[in-house]
């Protein structure tokens, strides 16, 4: 980020209040002496140091500044304070490395209070975290789970610090103490998606008996159950357990109608597997009958999978053609409608492949939350971290937007 004037301004403030501060006590009228008493006697150098460091934040200069004020020998409660604020004003600005030395500054300081370095460390730490350097990060945050003042806030940057990167273990351990800690904490599932990230890993490693066991785990907290279910959905295809799995992902549309184009392609799957195009069409048919939406999500479903050549679903991408004010004017549909219903399933079948062309993979999934648009179903959107907001766009989406 480029140094703003404005936000210079602000620092200098602080510095010239702080300065300023010390004028008076020195400065001030009589009713004001008893107060000179108590201040440093080396108050005019420190002054002195101030108005330097200022001139050279007023300049634009703040690596000198940043000299000035770290070389500074008397510390007293009330600059350590301007310190702080100098150190957070760095991090705001996005300029981690002098926040780090401020902080680190900061910490290096002898007979410093426990608040004080505490405070410093939890700083230091945010720092690290702002530097994406989570290891230094972990290891700080950590050493803070002991402080009653920080422990809430060390848990919490603990959790992200391991949904980041990946260490599911150590989020649900992290994640249980927060819990206790955290009165205001809004359960959103995060631990039964923990347990299904490792599940995804056994799965990987096809231990399959380990596998049902993490989604049992995942399965037995309030929220977060649909990707459990989806999971063991997957485990009873992966395991020729077709019946199953149609069974479960029938189960998973109903409870979550907003995942139906990602769950026809597996359903499809397994019903190819069984052989059983018959299964598949009612089943498509009452999703129909239940949500008359479900339609449009079964044609995007079909135009995504061109594995799909289920008369049923062709209908629905027919249907989808007919109604859209664009692509209907791509077909002739008033002959077509005069035609039987084979030459409309090939026509249909002809727009499905040209489709598939034109349109965006990338746009596929949008987060509800922040907008972030993305290529595969993420159950955690890596822009907001919000869970189960990335979902199936219900629309088609072109690959080179028309202007
Ligand atoms: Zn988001």
């Amino acid at each position: 980020m480029m140094p703003t004037e404005s936000t210079f301004l602000l620092a200098g403030l602080l510095f010239l209040a702080a300065s300023l501060g010390y004028f008076f006590a020195r400065f001030g009228d009589d009713e004001e002496d008893e107060v000179e008493v108590d201040k440093p006697s080396s108050a005019g150098t420190l002054n002195a140091d101030y108005i330097k460091g200022l001139n050279f934040l007023l300049n634009e200069q703040p690596d000198q500044a940043l000299e000035v004020f770290l070389r500074m020998v008397e510390v007293d409660d009330e600059t350590l304070e301007t310190h702080f604020a100098l150190g957070s004003l760095f991090r705001r600005r996005g300029e981690v490395e002098r926040a780090i030395r401020v902080h680190q500054n900061i910490i290096a300081r002898p007979n410093l209070s426990t608040m004080h370095k505490e405070h410093a460390l939890i700083s230091l730490a945010e720092d690290y975290l702002g530097a994406g350097l989570f290891d230094r990060a972990e290891k700080l945050f950590k050493e803070l789970l002991e402080s009653p003042e920080y422990r809430l806030r060390a848990l919490q940057k603990l959790v992200r610090i391991y949904e980041v990167t990946h260490d599911w273990q150590q989020a649900i351990d992290a994640y249980k103490e927060l819990a206790k800690v955290d009165p205001d904490l809004k359960e959103v599932g995060q631990i039964a998606h923990y347990y299904c990230e490792l599940a995804e890993h056994a799965a990987q490693d096809r231990d399959f008996s380990k596998v049902r066991e993490l989604l049992k785990k995942a399965s037995s907290h309030k929220h977060g159950t649909v990707r459990a279910q989806l999971a063991l959905g997957d485990l009873a295809k992966e395991t020729d357990d077709h019946k199953q799995a149609v069974k479960i992902f029938l189960d998973v549309m109903d409870d979550e109608p907003r995942l139906i184009s990602e769950i026809i392609p597996r359903l499809a799957e397994s019903c190819r597997a069984l052989d059983d195009q018959e299964l598949l069409s009612e089943s498509l048919n009452k999703l129909r009958k239940k949500d008359p939406l479900a339609s449009k999500s079964i044609a995007l479903a079909a135009i995504h999978d061109p594995q799909i050549q289920n008369s049923t679903a062709l209908h629905c991408l027919w249907d989808y053609i007919a109604e859209d004010p664009i692509l209907v004017n791509l077909v002739d549909p008033e002959t077509l409608e005069e035609s039987d219903s084979e030459v409309r399933l090939m026509a249909s079948e002809r727009m499905r492949k040209g489709l598939a062309t034109f349109i965006s993979s990338t746009h596929r999934y949008r987060c509800s939350e922040c907008g972030y648009v993305t290529s595969q179903l993420l159950w955690q959107c890596p822009s907001c971290r919000s869970w189960e907001t990335v979902v199936p766009v219900g629309h088609l989406s072109l690959t080179s937007p028309i202007s």
